[in-house]
């Protein structure tokens, strides 16, 4: 840990304001599974009065779901987030004994994600898996479920990435088929610069074409600059500090560009990763003042909306429709009201309020596969409450959220579709024939 990050341990005033908020305390019950408690640990191995090789420091920072639900709740302004980086950084170091999954996830980290090429093999073997309906065919019928309920849930996630219904008037199949690809740009449009993400071109394109579309009806232009990849969030989350780093100046070279243009991203996890690369790469010579300027960049789609008055979608929606907010959007870019900004764009929708929308979803980048039994324990809070809304429709933006809930309304018989709010205002707007008068900027 730097001197920095022993510092913001110190600032931890043991108020235990912060436990109420944290889902992994609520479902435990056990302190050193809170914020409070964890930060203890953190303080034990700086001061080598624990290991950081020990059994329970691992145990409890691996259970950490790294939601950031902690920090706002926090008097201190302990930046908790930060720490937690700092302590997966030490446990991802190659003398540290780990168990089989955390080391499948390096190997996969270093020798996959980090090479373009490879990524998209695997992506697009996932998509061939997905779309010719074999994830969804294997799942019902439950024998991955004899093998683990690790590998039913893997596929249940990827199959919750499939395009779902969003209207009466259309089914999956002629939703999907219909022109996706972006408005062209005009030139007289505001120009923006779209982050695409790993996960979200290689599974979730239509919810970047649909965020082109509906920044295009509202007088934004976007190019997708080459060379994006990865936003490292993956690894940053894991302690691969190198890994999310390497990806980091990748990114910020790809979106050089003297204008400052805005950085648009619809997905909260890569937003708040992308939010981060200041204080990523504060110690890099080369790279820490574009860094801090890529950062200051940064926007959610719905973020970049709200600085204009938003076209009036078409709803049609006799469906209840419902939002679950990403915990990364919030925390992470201070995103709260404005994804739901765009669903009240949507004249008629029929928008019920989601207790405990604000409360991680148990998804965590690959938390859901790497401590199941946790990740589980806090979907089905998320589901219980779901299920009270008796909404037909869930949207929520990270596409991380979108598969976990997915893939647990899938697995527990709730008829659910979940898409991103883009998704669904494209959908009006395409309802209400915007696509048409869209390139009059
Ligand atoms: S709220 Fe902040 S200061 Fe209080 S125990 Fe939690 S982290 Fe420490
Ligand atoms: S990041 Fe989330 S799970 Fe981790 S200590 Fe904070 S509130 Fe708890």
């Amino acid at each position: 840990m730097t001197l920095a990050e022993e510092h913001k341990l110190l600032a931890c005033v043991h108020c235990g304001l912060c436990l109420e908020a944290c889902p992994t305390y609520v479902l435990t019950g056990d302190e050193n599974d809170s914020p409070r408690g964890r930060i203890y640990l953190m303080r034990a191995v700086e001061e080598n009065k624990l290991s950081a090789d020990s059994s329970t420091f691992k145990l409890h920072i691996d259970r950490c779901l790294g939601c950031r639900a902690c920090e706002p709740v926090c008097p201190a302004g302990v930046q908790y987030g930060q720490l937690l980086e700092a302590s997966r950084a030490e446990l991802f170091e190659p003398d540290k004994k780990r168990g089989f999954t955390h080391r499948c996830l390096r190997l996969v980290l270093r020798h996959v994600w980090l090479h373009p090429a490879r990524l998209r093999f695997a992506f697009s073997v996932s998509r061939m898996l997905r779309d010719s309906g074999v994830a969804g065919l294997l799942i019902r019928t439950r024998i991955p479920r004899l093998f683990s309920h690790r590998f039913e849930f893997a596929l249940a996630l990827l199959d919750s990435s499939s395009p779902v219904s969003l209207g009466s008037d259309t089914d999956v199949d002629s939703s999907t088929r219909r022109a996706t690809e972006p408005v062209a740009d005009e030139p007289s449009c505001n120009p923006t610069m779209l982050f695409a993400g790993c996960v979200g071109e290689g599974l979730f394109s239509r919810v970047n074409k649909a965020t082109a579309r509906v920044l295009n009806v509202n007088g934004f232009g976007t190019s997708l600059p080459e060379g994006q990849g990865c936003c490292g969030a993956l690894h940053a989350h894991a302690g691969d500090l190198e890994g999310a780093r390497t990806l980091a100046r990748r990114n910020i070279e790809a979106f050089d560009d003297s204008e400052n243009l805005p950085i648009i991203t619809n997905a909260g996890g890569c937003g708040a990763m992308l939010a981060t690369y200041g204080h990523l790469l504060a110690d890099d010579s080369l790279f820490s003042e574009q860094a801090t300027k890529f950062s200051a960049r940064v926007r959610d789609v719905s973020q970049q909306l709200e600085s204009v008055k938003l076209k009036e979608g078409l709803g049609q929606q006799s469906e209840m429709t419902t939002y679950d907010a990403s915990c990364h959007l919030i925390y992470g870019q201070g995103a709260t009201e404005t994804p739901l900004k765009l669903l009240q764009a949507i004249s008629d929708l029929n928008l019920v309020a989601l207790e405990g929308s604000e409360r991680c979803c148990g998804a965590a980048g690959i938390y859901n596969l790497l401590e199941p039994d946790m990740s589980q324990g806090v979907l089905q809070e998320k589901l219980a409450h779901v299920r009270e809304t008796g909404a037909a429709i869930l949207t929520t933006g990270n596409p991380g959220c979108q598969m976990q809930i997915g893939a647990g309304a899938r697995l527990t018989g709730i008829p659910l579709r979940v898409c991103h709010p883009v998704e669904l205002l494209d959908e009006s707007y395409r309802r209400a024939g915007f696509y048409k008068e869209s390139t009059e900027c």
